[in-house]
């Protein structure tokens, strides 16, 4: 939605075409925590610019947040209230040690807090706190709030949406080219922008053609649940290990595995049940209260946790995708550089880093396990 946004404003008339409802993947599935302090500590072959990219990314967002509102009239719970990563256990306590150190490196904004100044910041955190690091940079938006003022950008920006069609098959040259979902049409370039089914074949001329060397994108579940708004509830988004709490108006999320190579979007009451828990321990009034809807959404990932961004194998069509767990971040600053490229031929950048030759012969490290993190 936002490489359609992107291109449409500098001028191309688009057409998005969506197999199901626009926005409804993983993008509905998100946490909508736009946290690129997180990024500075990436795991062992993490891309090494992710994190410049990530920070590119909340910049952007700084006027496309105040842009969406201004059309929508909705304030998107795009706030300046900062993440705290916590920690109870000795492992929560050296991770957030790890990014305190990696955040010094990067010039990154943190601050080191006892326990009793992460609780007078955050009163909903529990008594047993051991300590927290504040990252002010980290924001969150809602999600689905996004989504909704996307639908309505991309119609004041006059983009075609055609809902319910699947592309499947890809014929012509740059400058004419067709889709099996609109034969009647002809195109100057195609924006493959599926997600994690980027890592299925499409039909090229004909052949069955992997726009993406077998193994670079890989599908990660994630399993979340939310709790209804309550006034003595966490205020900001809270990190714990691998597990976070992003409140918004209109409801608290609570997130999440992350399940490599596993891409069904069916919640299990035992995960749930299971990271209720680990979030109480860090946010005892989590423990309370009705859950109103438990779900999963599968992340597009990559090994080196960055997204791929640029030209594909075919001529005239550009893919963007891979965003793992920082595609609502990534979202803005996507749309913008692909629309560059496309339209301006901009290369170079992040195009060139994130660019598909770094998965060559990606075949080997499917399963990506020195990052794999399967709870
Ligand atoms: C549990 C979870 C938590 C997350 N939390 C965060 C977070 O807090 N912050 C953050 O920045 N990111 C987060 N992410 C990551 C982020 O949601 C994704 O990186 C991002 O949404 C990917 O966007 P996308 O447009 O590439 O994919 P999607 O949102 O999945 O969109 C791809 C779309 O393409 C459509 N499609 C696929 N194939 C075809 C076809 N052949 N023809 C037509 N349409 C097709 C699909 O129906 C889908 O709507 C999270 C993801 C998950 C799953």
């Amino acid at each position: 939605m936002c490489c359609a946004l992107s291109l449409a404003d500098r001028g191309a008339r688009v057409t998005l075409f969506e197999r199901n409802a626009p926005g409804r993947g993983a993008s509905w599935a998100a946490a909508g925590m736009l946290a690129p302090a997180f990024e500075a500590a990436g795991e062992p072959g993490v891309h090494p610019a992710l994190f410049d990219l990530c920070l590119a990314g909340a910049e952007v967002w700084k006027s496309f947040s105040s842009r969406l509102t201004a059309l929508t009239g909705r304030a998107l719970d795009y706030g300046d209230a900062g993440a705290l990563a916590c920690a109870i256990t000795q492992e929560q306590g050296e991770r957030i040690m790890a990014l305190a150190s990696a955040c010094e490196a990067r010039g990154v904004p943190h601050i080191c807090l006892e326990p009793e100044d992460a609780r007078r910041r955050e009163p909903s955190l529990s008594a047993e706190l051991a300590g927290a690091l504040e990252l002010p940079t980290d924001q969150q938006i809602d999600n689905w709030g996004v989504v909704e003022a996307l639908g309505a950008a991309l119609a004041d920006a006059e983009v075609r949406v055609l809902s319910g069609l699947s592309v499947t098959a890809i014929d012509g040259e740059p400058g004419n080219m067709h889709l099996d979902a609109a034969p009647d049409d002809v195109f100057d370039a195609v924006v493959w922008t599926v997600g994690e089914s980027a890592r299925l074949p499409v039909h090229y001329e004909g052949e069955i053609t992997y726009l993406v060397p077998e193994g670079a994108i890989v599908p990660v579940k994630g399993q979340l649940f939310s709790l209804a708004p309550r006034k003595a509830g966490p205020r900001r988004v809270l990190r714990f290990g691998p597990g976070y709490v992003a409140p918004k108006a209109s409801r608290i999320i609570v997130g999440s595995t992350s399940e490599w190579n596993v891409d069904d979007t069916h919640a299990e009451l035992n995960v749930i049940e299971a990271l209720r828990r680990e979030a109480a321990q860090i946010c005892p009034i989590l423990a309370e209260g009705q859950i109103t809807r438990i779900w999963a959404g599968v992340r597009p990932g990559t090994r080196d946790h960055g997204p791929i961004l640029g030209a594909s194998s075919i001529p005239g069509v550009y893919q963007a995708t891979g965003h793992y767990r920082n595609g609502i971040l990534l979202a803005p600053v996507t749309g913008e550089l692909m629309a560059e490229l496309v339209l301006e031929g901009r290369t170079g950048g992040f195009l060139e880093k994130f660019g598909m030759s770094r998965f060559d012969g990606a075949g080997e490290n499917a399963s990506s396990p020195s990052l794999a993190s399967i709870r």
